[in-house]
């Protein structure tokens, strides 16, 4: 085996250091695991990151206050092609669990709609608290770990470098998904994970802007919009990008999106504009109507495209106009040539199958002691604060079932 070989080069030089418990990624689900872990008595854990801070994906979260959770977060919220997987997890450790850390920590946070609780200073206090939490008496945190490997050898696991290696008997991967390479998204659980024979749900960018072109005059833009696509309807805020469109309607049904899908728009969907336009007043212009209820330059953008006077009295509209207004304003189709990708996207989309994976104690059906956690799995929450509250609770499930198995038998 290649690693094998890799592990047996070098072996001389690296400093070994031996943990009950390893965790790769000091991110959400990490940093929350690395806590829990810390109170299953006498055990040595290691938390490892490849970047200089932990946590930076909390720390932009959120516009930099982070969405922590979602007071309404269920298995409704998330997308996997095994949906009934994060049931066990999510019922075991919700969002009032994480709130009571929070309130704990005397963090202070809102909500802002739609049960989304944020912080009221800053994403750092999030940082800050899991940092405080871990017991440090128990964990070692060692940070810009770059290059790792893992082979698997007489019951252990073998985490190493060419300047350390560590080795343990569990070894828990919490490297997120794909998002934000910048900040140091990597494709490393996912490598680990088919290195021990999972299969991977092809990785795409979720909660993500599109990119249609047509737009571009309205950048800035925002209104209130319908967006439908495979059986799923979002009515939120859209807004014109200068790439197309964003807000969070449009990161909303980009979970549901796959290339070359239409979007069906309802530019209206609190209005039946058919009979707004018949009731108006006398002389009042088309144009007039229109903008009462849209933004004035997307309804010029809308008579542009389809070739009517906005000069015209609702009155003289015929019926054929009507329905091309209609057909516009309610039913619009556009299909988006792409998204923005992991760039900007906030989340991945797939990930490690979670049918080859115990949604009790996510530890893998294929090589025991090792256990994966957070959004390198194959679920993936909606916008809102499920995300988190995915990586808090996969990071409960697994030190719980640490815990309850009495792991260690050393
Ligand atoms: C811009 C943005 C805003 C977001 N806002 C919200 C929000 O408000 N609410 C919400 O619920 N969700 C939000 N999310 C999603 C949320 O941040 C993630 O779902 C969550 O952080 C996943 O937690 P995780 O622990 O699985 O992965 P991460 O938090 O991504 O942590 C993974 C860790 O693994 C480390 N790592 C990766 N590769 C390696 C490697 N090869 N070697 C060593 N270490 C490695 C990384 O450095 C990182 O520290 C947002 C995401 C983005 C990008």
């Amino acid at each position: 085996m290649e690693v094998e070989k890799n592990l047996q080069t070098n072996k001389s030089k690296r400093v070994k250091t031996d943990y009950d418990i390893i965790i790769i990624g000091a991110g959400a689900a990490g940093l929350l695991a690395a806590h829990f872990c810390s109170k299953i008595p006498n055990k040595k854990i290691l938390l490892l990151d490849h970047n200089k801070q932990v946590g930076r994906k909390i720390l932009i979260s959120g516009g930099g206050r982070c969405n922590f959770t979602n007071i309404y977060s269920s298995p409704d919220f998330f997308y996997s092609s095994n949906p009934h997987f994060c049931k066990s997890a999510l019922s075991r450790y919700t969002p009032w669990d994480f709130l009571d850390l929070i309130q704990e920590h005397k963090i202070e946070y809102y909500e802002k709609k739609l049960g989304q609780l944020f912080c009221k200073n800053s994403a750092k206090d999030i940082v800050s608290m899991l940092l405080k939490l871990i017991d440090k008496n128990n964990v070692d945190l060692k940070l810009e770990i770059k290059n790792l490997e893992v082979s698997y050898k007489d019951e252990t696991f073998v985490t190493y470098n060419d300047e350390y290696q560590f080795s343990s008997s569990e070894l828990i991967i919490a490297t997120g998904g794909l998002s934000v390479p910048p900040i140091g998204a990597t494709g490393f659980g996912h490598q680990i994970a088919k290195q021990f024979g999972h299969k991977i749900i092809p990785a795409t960018p979720a909660l993500v802007p599109f990119k249609v072109s047509g737009f571009e005059t309205l950048k800035g833009i925002s209104l209130v919009a319908k967006l439908s696509c495979n059986e799923h309807s979002i009515t939120e805020d859209l807004l014109f990008t200068h790439k197309g469109i964003s807000g969070p309607a449009v990161l909303k049904i980009s979970l549901y999106w796959n290339p070359a899908d239409q979007i069906q728009i309802d530019w209206l969907p609190e209005l039946n504009i058919v009979s707004e336009i018949e009731k108006a007043p006398n002389k009042t212009l088309l144009k007039t109507s229109l903008k009462r209820h849209l933004p004035n330059n997307f309804v010029d953008h809308i008579l542009e495209k389809i070739g009517i006077d906005g000069d015209l009295f609702c009155s003289k509209i015929t019926k054929k106009e009507l329905s091309q207004i209609e057909k516009y304003l309610h039913h619009s189709i556009i299909v988006p040539s792409g998204t923005e990708g992991f760039r900007k996207a906030e989340v991945t989309r797939g990930g490690i199958d979670t049918f080859e994976v115990s949604s009790k104690t996510m530890q893998s059906n294929y090589q025991k002691g090792l256990y994966f956690i957070g959004e390198v799995l194959d679920v993936t929450g909606q916008l809102g604060g499920h995300n988190f509250q995915w990586a808090w609770a996969s990071a409960f499930a697994v030190s719980q079932a640490l815990q309850n198995q009495g792991i260690l038998k050393k």
